[in-house]
């Protein structure tokens, strides 16, 4: 009986350590079923109803960027099999930045395909222990994601392959020194459109920050002024941003994955994510002044 017991408990454990579960304010509403949808071509999303992930497809293998809350790591795995692919021919999962709504799920999802994961040099460490640096401007609120075991560094190189499946790098530090933004092509037969996935650009923080100058991240503003300057030139036909709501994806498409994709298109979405960004980073500023 006490042997039953133990196997019974050991086996619950096992299923558990898959999957890790992150407690926030926002994690449930975050966490909220979606039911993934084609967003143009070879590109859909197939992230939670608060959290981006998205699934760039091609014969060769997928990308997949963004991993959400751990919690969401088996539903994003389950919206690619419901779409009719395979977890396994996922070949390479990308991050926009290494906060556990985004990146928290990552672990699992790479314990699950395979895939190797790719991110730029300050993320990649970030990412391979779990745990954000000093530097983070969130660095007292931000909790602690799953590490994940094999991260590649990006270093100099300005694009990631899977075959002829390519996604440009668009670095966006400043909300978090390692941010990174991927930018690639999608097409419907003759019809190529330019698909961005935007990283958070808010200049948000913990208690302590400032981004008007503080020793434990002295480029802050300037970073997040380039990021916003980066997004802003980027050839963008479709803006997918790490928090839905921040483009049109949100109120475009309902929890059943039903919507009009044509209303995506908009070639100024990138631009206005930007100014948001900018508008919230002078109010910061301001702020932190007086
Ligand atoms: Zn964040």
């Amino acid at each position: 009986m006490l042997r039953a017991l133990l196997l019974g408990i050991g086996c619950l454990s096992s299923i558990n350590a898959g999957a890790a579960s992150i407690e926030c304010d926002r994690c449930e509403a975050w966490n909220q079923e979606q039911a993934p949808f084609q967003i143009f071509g070879n590109t859909y999303y197939v992230g939670v109803r608060g959290l981006s992930s998205v699934l760039i497809t091609s014969s060769a293998g997928h990308v997949l960027i963004d991993g959400a809350l751990p919690q969401s790591a088996p539903l994003i795995a389950g919206h690619v099999k419901q779409l009719g692919f395979k977890i396994e021919d996922v070949k390479l999962i990308l991050n926009s930045h290494t906060h556990y709504d985004h990146a928290g799920g990552i672990a699992e999802l790479q314990r699950l395909s395979g895939a190797k994961v790719i991110a730029s040099d300050v993320a990649a460490r970030v990412l391979r222990t779990g745990k954000v640096e000093r530097n983070d401007p969130q660095f007292e609120i931000i909790k602690p994601s799953p590490g994940v075991s094999n991260v590649e560094a990006l270093g100099a190189r300005e694009s990631v392959s899977v075959g002829k499946l390519q996604l440009q790098v668009i670095h966006t530090p400043g909300h978090t020194p390692g941010g990174t933004s991927w930018s690639w092509k999608s097409c419907e037969g003759e019809r190529c459109l330019n698909v961005v996935y935007g990283d958070s650009l808010n200049a948000v923080s913990d208690n302590s920050f400032k981004y008007s100058g503080d020793a434990r991240y002295p480029n802050a503003s300037a970073d997040v002024t380039s990021s916003i300057a980066a997004i802003a030139a980027a050839p963008c036909d479709i803006l997918i941003a790490a928090h839905p709501e921040l483009s049109s994806l949100r109120s475009v498409f309902d929890e059943q994955g039903k919507g009009d994709r044509a209303q995506l298109v908009d070639s100024s979405s990138c631009k206005r994510y930007a100014a948001g960004a900018k508008e919230r980073l002078d109010k910061r500023l301001q702020a932190e002044k007086s």
